[in-house]
């Protein structure tokens, strides 16, 4: 995959509030959130094309067989995937690239593509969290518990992340600043400039 923007990971687990600041942070158009694919059914007010293409059980298998998503995974029932056409064009376009993935979604990409950054989006505690979730009340108490469970689990692989944000109440426009911190950060890091002694040698040439 060629890419010239930054291929960003963001997990969150339900209730950590991930998508009230990825909202902040897409505000910026320098940043581009991956619509994924899925099987699950569409909660009231998500729209087809926008938050995920809500696709059958059929056509996901399909795309999978041709080869059409750079990963996927199963998760609480439903599959979930991230296109790859549309992260290469969005990569190859300089525009950094989000993609909100669960736990082992992310492993899979950073064993993918070592270069990409893992940001992990948390509820300051496990209280908070499942406040957070049942506040939703949009799903099922057996969907609810499923879901904590779930990320009581997942929160096991929170040290493979290159960074964790905590997202407490009333805080996600400071936890949109520091992924933007993060981001600059990564940009400037050497691993990310191996030119640095050919560029100052090349100086006059450029500028
Ligand atoms: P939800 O059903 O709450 O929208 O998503 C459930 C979980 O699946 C979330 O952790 C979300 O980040 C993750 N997810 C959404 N799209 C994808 C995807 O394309 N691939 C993977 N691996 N996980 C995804």
């Amino acid at each position: 995959m060629s890419q010239k923007g930054l291929l960003i990971v963001v997990s969150g687990p339900a209730g950590s509030g991930k998508g009230t600041v990825l909202k902040h942070v897409l505000k910026n158009e320098d940043f581009k959130y991956s619509v994924s694919a899925t099987t699950r059914a569409p909660r009231p007010g998500e729209i087809n094309g926008v938050n995920y293409h809500f696709i059958t059980r059929e056509d996901f298998l399909d795309r999978i067989a041709s080869g059409m998503m750079l990963e996927h995974t199963e998760y609480c029932g439903n599959y979930y995937g991230t296109p790859l056409k549309e992260a290469e064009e969005v990569l190859a376009s300089g525009k950094h690239l989000i993609l909100e993935l669960e736990m082992e979604g992310a492993m899979n990409v950073k064993r993918m593509y070592p270069d990409a950054v893992l940001i992990l989006l948390i509820p300051p505690n496990y209280a908070t969290q499942e406040a957070r979730l049942r506040g939703r009340a949009t799903e099922t108490e057996d969907k609810i518990l499923a879901r904590l469970a779930k990320a009581r689990e997942e929160i096991q692989l929170a040290g493979e992340y290159d960074y964790v944000i905590y997202n407490r109440d009333f805080g996600d426009k400071e936890a949109a600043a520091d992924m933007f911190a993060i981001v600059r950060a990564e940009i400037s890091s050497t691993k990310r400039n191996p030119k640095i002694i050919e560029n100052y040698l090349a100086e006059g040439k450029d500028e």
